[in-house]
């Protein structure tokens, strides 16, 4: 079993550029599959993902 463990002073690194990902970056997706999100870096504005909820609303 994997284990869970908050670590908020550790800053994840992103698997492109391996910089501190300190702020991540999205845009909007809309089309008939709904809305969604894009995440990139910062740094390289490589995605890190995709958000694949459906019916998701932000504001
Ligand atoms: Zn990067």
């Amino acid at each position: 079993m994997l284990e869970l463990e908050a670590a908020p002073a550790v800053d994840p690194l992103c698997p492109h550029c391996s910089r501190d990902l300190t702020k991540v970056l999205f845009r909007e997706l809309s089309g008939m599959m709904g809305r969604r999100f894009i995440y990139f870096c910062y740094h390289c504005h490589k995605v890190l993902g995709i958000s694949h909820r459906k019916g998701f609303w932000m504001g």
